[in-house]
């Protein structure tokens, strides 16, 4: 018994927090593939109002807006289907950078959240004075 696992047992994510957790992401998963589906339609909709005539360089303009936010929707997509991944993996919860728990109220706040707070805390300042020099 001991030895079965490394984190105290109060650390751990227990079944039930679990799956609420597994439930809020896949709300969230829900809510951006609806939101990419009603982006389309109205992208869709928008070709078919063009006139032939219209400037094409307007219409170009507007597919990078319309594709540089689904960049950003498509990062959160894989960040929440990797979590659900790692839910069924039996993995989630745990710092990929230390191997620490991560707190079922990170995880609330944030249930995308691959590293524990310490960790993300030091990648963030490791990140803000790379960018600063
Ligand atoms: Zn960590």
């Amino acid at each position: 018994m001991a030895d079965h696992n490394a984190f105290p047992p109060d650390e751990y994510l227990s079944e039930a927090e679990v799956s609420e957790l597994h439930d809020i992401l896949t709300q969230q998963l829900d809510g951006l593939l609806e939101q990419g589906r009603r982006a389309v339609a109205e992208a869709s909709q928008e070709r078919t109002q063009e006139a032939d005539e219209l400037d094409i360089a307007i219409t170009e303009s507007n597919r990078d807006f319309q594709l540089r936010m689904a960049d950003r929707e498509r990062r959160l997509l894989k960040k929440i289907r990797h979590a659900l991944e790692s839910i069924q993996a039996g993995e989630y919860g745990t710092c990929e950078s230390c191997g620490s728990a991560i707190t079922y109220k990170r995880l609330l706040a944030r249930p995308v959240a691959r590293m524990c707070i310490d960790c993300k805390t030091e990648a963030e300042q490791l990140e803000g004075r790379r960018r600063f020099f």
